[in-house]
C-alpha cells in the first residue's frame, strides 16, 4: 500500500516543529496574546483596525482583505467565517442562481459539527434537508445496518443530506447578510501577480467588463473543474470513474435516514434521501467513457445491469426515473495536492484536493480545512504582514506554522484533529472505492468479502469505521488500525480451520 503523502509530510513537520518549539515559540508567540487564542474570537481591536486604520489597508488600496473565487461550499462557508472575523471578503462566483448538481448532498455529522462551528448550521434548515445516522451495506443478497456512533453527541448531530443547490444558497445568503462580505457575479479569467506575490485577480462581468479585484491574500474556491488551479498547484487529474445520477420519487429506503451502498458488480451505487420525497441514486461506472445517454445506451445499462442488483424495494421506483430520463453523470475526479510556491494565493476545496466521491467527505473536508484556515489567520490582524501566507510554504514557513500550531495546541488540545481530517478522510475514500469495486483479482474479492463481514460484526467492529468515515473521529492511527484488522480478519478467514497453499497465498496478497 502507498503510503499517505499527508502522513509523511505531517510526520515531518510535525517532528522539525516540535525539536525547534522551544527557540521559536517566544518569538511565534510573542505577537499573539494568548488570551486572544484561548478565546477564539478575532482580537476586537483587529477588527477595529481592519476597517478604520489606514495603515492596515490592503494592496492597491482596494479595502478588501481577502479575495475568494466561487461562492460553492467552500467559497460561501470561508466568506462567512472570515468576515464573522472581521475581514472585508470580495467574493466573485460566476453564477450566483442555485445550482443544480449531483454532487455534495451529503453532509457527515463531522462536517455538520465543522458547520456549528462556522455559526453555518441554519443553513441546513428549512432546505427540507433529512437527518442521516448511519448506513446500510448490501451484497449478495446480505445486509449490514452501521449506525453513526453519535451517543456522546447532543441530539441534534447527525449527517444531513438535501439539495446542494439549497444548501449553497442559504449559506450564500448567510455570508451576504454580513456588511463586510460583498458577493459579486463575475468569472474570474486570471490570477494578478506582481513581485513574485499574487495581487487579487481579474473578473468579467455578465456585461463583459473586465474588472481587477486587489486583497493582501486571495483565496481560490473554484471547484473541481478549476481553471486557476494549474496556476497555483501542479494540475494532475485522474479520473478513475464517473457517477450517474437519478432522482427516485415517493419511494421508502429499506433504512429510513441511511445512506444505502450496494456493494455491486462492477462498482458501488448509491442511496440516500435528499428530501422528504426524493431518493438520490449514484450508480458508479468504472473508467471515462460512458454508455450514451443520448441513444438510450445509458438507460439500458441501467434497467439491465444495474437494476437487478438493488434492492428489491427500489427496484420499481429505480426504472420509473430511469424512464423519465432524468439522467445526469458526474465524471469523479482525483485530484491530489501539490502546490506550487505562490505567496498571498491559496487554493481550497476541490480545486486543492479531490478524492473519489464514494464517502460521501468532500464537504466535510473543506469545512474542516476552513476551520483550521480561520483559526490559522486569526492572530493576524493585517494580512499585508503576514510573509508566509503562500500556497506552499516553504521551510520557514512550515516552521513557522508548525510551531504556532503546536503552541496553539497546548491552549486547546481538543482541537488537534484538525490536521488529520483532510488526510484520513481521503486515503479512506480511495482505499473504498478500490475496496468496495469488483474484481477479476481473487485477492481483491477476498478482500471485499473480508471488509463486508467485518462490518457486518458490528459493535466495535462497525463504530470504528464508520466513526473514520462520519469524519467523527479521523485519526490516521484508527485508520492504520482498521487497514490492519481487517487484513488480519481476512487472512484468519482464509487460513481457518485448515489453511491450504491457496489460501495462503491469497492471504500473502492481501497485504
Ligand atoms: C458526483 C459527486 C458526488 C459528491 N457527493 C458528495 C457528498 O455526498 N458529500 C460530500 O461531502 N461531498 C461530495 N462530493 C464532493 C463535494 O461536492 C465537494 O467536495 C464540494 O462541492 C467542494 O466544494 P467547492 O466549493 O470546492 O466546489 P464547488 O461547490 O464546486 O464550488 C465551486 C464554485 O466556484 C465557481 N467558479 C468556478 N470557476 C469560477 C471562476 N472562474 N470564477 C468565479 N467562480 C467560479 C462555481 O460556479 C462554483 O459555484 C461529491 C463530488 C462529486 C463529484
Amino acid at each position: 500500500m502507498a503510503i499517505d503523502q499527508h502522513l509523511l509530510w505531517a510526520f515531518f513537520a510535525s517532528l522539525f516543529g516540535f525539536v525547534l518549539l522551544y527557540s521559536l515559540r517566544r518569538r511565534n508567540c510573542s505577537n499573539v496574546n494568548k488570551k486572544q487564542l484561548m478565546k477564539k474570537s478575532f482580537p476586537e481591536e483587529c477588527a477595529k483596525q481592519s476597517f478604520s486604520n489606514g495603515e492596515s489597508r490592503p494592496l492597491e488600496g482596494s479595502g478588501t482583505d481577502v479575495v475568494i473565487v466561487g461562492a460553492g461550499v467552500v467559497g460561501a462557508a470561508l466568506a462567512y467565517a472570515l468576515a464573522k472575523d472581521g475581514r472585508r471578503v470580495h467574493v466573485i462566483e460566476r453564477d450566483l442562481t442555485e445550482p443544480d448538481r449531483i454532487v455534495g448532498e451529503l453532509l457527515q455529522p463531522g462536517g455538520y459539527l465543522k458547520l456549528i462551528e462556522l455559526g453555518l448550521e441554519e443553513c441546513v434548515e428549512e432546505i427540507d434537508a433529512q437527518r442521516v445516522v448511519g448506513y446500510a451495506l448490501f451484497k449478495d443478497g446480505k445486509t449490514a445496518r452501521l449506525s453513526y456512533p453519535l451517543e456522546k453527541f447532543h441530539s441534534d448531530v447527525a449527517g444531513r443530506s438535501f439539495h446542494n443547490g439549497r444548501f449553497i444558497q442559504r449559506m450564500r445568503e448567510k455570508a451576504a447578510t454580513l456588511p463586510n462580505v460583498q458577493l459579486e457575479q463575475g468569472t474570474v479569467t486570471s490570477l494578478l501577480e506582481g513581485n513574485g506575490t499574487i495581487k487579487g485577480v481579474q473578473y468579467k462581468t455578465k456585461d463583459d467588463q473586465e474588472h481587477k479585484a486587489y486583497a493582501p491574500l486571495t483565496i481560490v474556491c473554484d471547484g473541481c473543474f478549476s481553471n486557476l488551479r494549474r496556476s497555483l498547484c501542479n494540475p494532475k487529474v485522474d479520473v478513475p470513474s464517473c457517477f450517474v445520477g437519478l432522482v427516485l420519487e415517493n419511494c421508502e429506503l429499506p433504512f429510513a435516514n441511511h445512506g444505502h451502498v450496494i456493494l455491486a458488480d462492477p462498482s458501488p451505487i448509491l442511496f440516500y434521501p435528499i428530501s422528504s420525497t426524493e431518493v438520490r441514486c449514484l450508480v458508479d461506472v468504472p473508467g471515462q467513457k460512458l454508455p450514451s445517454v443520448a441513444n438510450g445506451e445509458m438507460a439500458n445499462y441501467l434497467k439491465t445491469v444495474v437494476a437487478p442488483q438493488n434492492p428489491a424495494e427500489l427496484k420499481e421506483a429505480f426504472i420509473s426515473a430511469v424512464d423519465k430520463g432524468n439522467i445526469r453523470t458526474m465524471p469523479n475526479r482525483s485530484m491530489p495536492e501539490d502546490p506550487l510556491p505562490t505567496p498571498r494565493a491559496l487554493l481550497m476545496g476541490d480545486a486543492f484536493n479531490m478524492q473519489h466521491p464514494l464517502t460521501g467527505g468532500g464537504m466535510t473536508v473543506a469545512l474542516s480545512d476552513i476551520v483550521i484556515l480561520r483559526d490559522l489567520l486569526k492572530p493576524l490582524c493585517d494580512l499585508n504582514g503576514a510573509p508566509s501566507l503562500s500556497n506552499r510554504i516553504g521551510w520557514q514557513g512550515v516552521l513557522s506554522i508548525v510551531s504556532g500550531l503546536l503552541c496553539y495546541m497546548m491552549f486547546e488540545k481538543s482541537r488537534n484533529l484538525y490536521f488529520f481530517v483532510a488526510s484520513t478522510i481521503n486515503t479512506l475514500a480511495g482505499a473504498l472505492y478500490m475496496v468496495f469495486s469488483s474484481s477479476p483479482d481473487q485477492a481483491r474479492r477476498e478482500m471485499r468479502q473480508a471488509r463486508f463481514d467485518y462490518l457486518s460484526l458490528g459493535g466495535k467492529f462497525s463504530t470504528g469505521p464508520v466513526a473514520l468515515v462520519s469524519g467523527l473521529n479521523p485519526r490516521p492511527l484508527n485508520l492504520v488500525l482498521l487497514f490492519f484488522a481487517v487484513v488480519i480478519y481476512g487472512v484468519g478467514r482464509l487460513l481457518l480451520p485448515f489453511p491450504s497453499p491457496k489460501g495462503m497465498w491469497i492471504g500473502a496478497r492481501l497485504f
